[in-house]
């Protein structure tokens, strides 16, 4: 038998905490606990039929089932950058200024790879979506994380970072509206995130992918790109996956600064071949014809979550209302670490949630629900874990 080993790079990784999950999961299963999984951020709903029909369409077109642009065609390209336009009033070039991506997770993976060198520092706030840290490993960077914390509503406390810090720091990671915390950041915060990063020519990397779920059409989240200065020193990510429930189409997009798109442009020249122009036809679909179903889709995790945040108020579980995003951020009970706490819901219940520490330490002592499955297994789960 041979002897191979993994790299040291992917060695020294932990699980991927959804595929950790996942695994759990299964094993629970197998002992005939039946399962109610609120641990991932897949929506259960499914994608909207005119989208599948684009998609046929597109599919049935002979040009189609050739190689596509590396970088996405002109047609997706001018369709985000009109969404764009439409939803938070930013200009784009379409030629200059958006990537299409296969999937955010995708383009968020390679982005380090293009302007992060060997031992560069990336600060990355946390708790996170764990791609920032992981990309930054393989990109041979050194993830330093910033702490997200409750009496700061999740926001990063920007003044508390040192000049020292911003100095040796290439990237900044931030996502709003949050995973897992449902913070969403505030005018305020974005410039001055901007103002920092240009003042030590850090590079802002601003992960968008639920600013379409939002429970206030009053107080809709922002995109980073609407404040300004934002295109000189920011890179921001976005998704079909939530807004219309693609997660298994797989198809996002990188807007902002022109550099930071042809640098993450020319990695994918390098890696990939871009994305089926037939999902790509039915992506123009989505982001031209798609918010009022988008409306739908928040109407529906409303309900959810009201159903939920009440009947955790009842069982004395404390947790933040989310005013954006499919997640809630809960308290574990007193005595209970994050892990604990959700392998003894799994072992006892059979309901599967995200413990809070796998998204990073400052996550301990907290789990995260996902409003992604019906209201009569949300009132299962809840009341299951209220009788524990
Ligand atoms: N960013 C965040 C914060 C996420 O939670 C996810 C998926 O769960 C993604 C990005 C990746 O989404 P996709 O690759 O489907 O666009």
């Amino acid at each position: 038998m041979a002897d191979f080993k993994l790299a040291d790079r992917l060695a020294a990784l932990p699980p991927y905490l959804f595929a950790a999950i996942d695994k759990a999961k299964a094993e629970v299963a197998a002992k005939g606990l039946d399962i109610i999984s609120l641990g991932i951020g897949d929506p259960d709903l499914p994608t909207p039929d005119f989208i599948i029909d684009a998609l046929h369409k597109g599919a049935q077109k002979p040009v189609n089932h050739q190689y596509p642009s590396y970088v996405g065609m002109l047609g997706f390209r001018q369709a985000v950058a009109d969404w764009y336009k439409t939803r938070f009033n930013v200009e784009l070039d379409a030629n200059s200024e958006v990537v299409s991506l296969i999937g955010s997770k995708e383009g968020i993976a390679h982005f380090p790879l293009a302007f992060v060198n060997p031992g560069d520092t990336v600060l990355i706030a946390t708790p996170n979506y764990p791609v920032y840290g992981i990309a930054t490993e393989f990109a041979g960077g050194k993830p330093e994380y910033l702490p997200l914390l409750e009496e700061n509503d999740f926001l990063v406390d920007l003044e508390a970072i040192s000049d020292e810090t911003w100095q040796k720091a290439k990237m900044i990671f931030v996502c709003y509206p949050n995973n897992p915390t449902a913070a969403v950041a505030t005018r305020e915060f974005y410039a001055r995130l901007i103002e920092k990063a240009k003042e030590f020519n850090v590079i802002v990397v601003s992960d968008a992918a639920y600013t379409e779920i939002y429970y206030d059409p009053a107080n809709k989240p922002l995109s980073i790109m609407e404040i300004k200065g934002a295109k000189d020193v920011a890179i921001e990510f976005h998704s079909l996956s939530k807004t219309y429930n693609m997660t298994g189409w797989r198809i996002g997009m990188a807007v902002g600064n022109p550099f930071l798109i042809s640098g993450l442009g020319k990695i994918k020249e390098n890696v990939d071949s871009g994305i089926f122009q037939a999902v790509q036809e039915a992506g123009i679909a989505a982001l031209q014809h798609g918010e009022p179903h988008a409306e739908k889709f928040r109407a529906i995790y409303k309900e959810r979550r009201d159903v939920v945040c009440g009947a955790l108020t009842k069982a004395g579980i404390q947790h933040r209302v989310p005013e954006a995003s499919f997640y809630i951020w809960s308290k574990v009970p007193e005595g209970y670490s994050s892990s604990e706490f959700v392998t003894n819901v799994l072992m006892q219940t059979g309901v599967v949630l995200t413990p809070g520490n796998g998204f990073g330490a400052p996550g301990e002592g907290y789990f995260r629900i996902s409003l992604t499955v019906n209201n009569d297994l949300l009132k299962e789960a809840v009341s299951r874990i209220s009788n524990l």
